[in-house]
């Protein structure tokens, strides 16, 4: 077999994590998937990249159902700030201009705009009439460059791994950041600990056809250090409580629903924050800046 070298690093000491059915929203594939692993900058990837995942009008149809404003508003909303609230203990956001990709229809800038000097989404077309009301708004990374708008701080949250190519995304960004300016992204970790306590039945549900790429600490660290920017900020950011991994190493697939309180709820903080010390928590967040 033909194994082509890593669209990160350009290696050619790959070996195959995977080649079985995966994900598909909430359903598997009929046929099988190879998924790639780079021995040299640690970083998994799907064999056959999609580019058609770099487009949420499509993306956000097959993957959660409908794109519309108003399900991103039930679905990501409560999520998003829940998300954005922790980012705000770590960046201030108060009189900084802020461009969020991959903005949906705009919680995020909802959120922040009491507090930024100006904010700006990027995002697929079918948003702008309902993020223009309130924000600047750029339907591709091509307006965005040719709008020469310099941000102080870019997001780009649960972007990277659907990215065709990472490098190029990560590129185009720094166009538009201002010199002392920071892109603060969130990025699933493959490395968490349900990959780690639970092996085969996590990842038969991890592995999806809308990820690209499986990141981790080593192969983010990989990224930035070839684009020539400085990790100001790395850490850890775990999505769910003790108890949900629990119940998932009990019934051995992804839990829906409700379920056991076995560790009760004042334990929580402290294995959330040792989890997300150790680096393997469900999420990294990386932030960024310009050398
Ligand atoms: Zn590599």
């Amino acid at each position: 077999m033909k194994i082509n070298s890593c669209p990160l690093c350009r290696s050619k000491n790959i070996k195959i994590l995977w080649n079985d059915k995966i994900r598909i929203g909430k359903k598997f594939s009929k046929k099988k998937y190879e998924i790639l692993k780079c021995i040299n900058c640690d970083v998994g990837y799907l064999k056959d990249r999609q580019s058609f995942l770099e487009d949420n009008k499509i993306f956000r149809k097959i993957f959660d159902g409908d794109n519309s404003v108003l399900k991103y508003q039930s679905f990501n909303r409560p999520r998003e700030i829940k998300k954005i609230k922790k980012i705000q203990n770590l960046i201030n956001f108060k009189n900084k201009s802020v461009l969020e990709s991959n903005c949906g229809a705009a919680s995020i800038l909802d959120y922040l705009k009491k507090d930024a000097k100006l904010t700006a989404g990027l995002d697929s077309s079918i948003y702008r009439s309902h993020v223009e009301k309130k924000h600047l708004f750029f339907s591709n990374l091509e307006d965005l460059r040719v709008s020469k708008y310099k941000f102080d701080l870019i997001i780009s949250l649960a972007e990277l791994e659907h990215k065709k190519n990472p490098l190029n995304f990560i590129r185009q960004l720094k166009k538009n950041l201002k010199a002392k300016g920071k892109i603060i992204f969130r990025v699933p970790n493959f490395n968490n600990i349900y990959m780690y306590l639970i092996g085969i039945d996590f990842l038969r549900f991890d592995f999806r056809l809308s990820h690209n790429f499986y990141f981790n600490e080593k192969s983010l660290d990989y990224i930035f250090k070839k684009l020539n920017m400085k990790v100001v900020y790395k850490g850890g950011l775990q999505e769910y409580n003790i108890n949900h991994l629990i119940e998932y190493m009990k019934i051995g697939k992804r839990v829906k629903g409700l379920y056991e309180e076995i560790i009760p709820k004042r334990k929580f903080k402290v294995i959330e924050k040792n989890i997300e010390r150790h680096m393997l928590s469900t999420s990294l967040l990386y932030i960024v800046s310009l050398k």
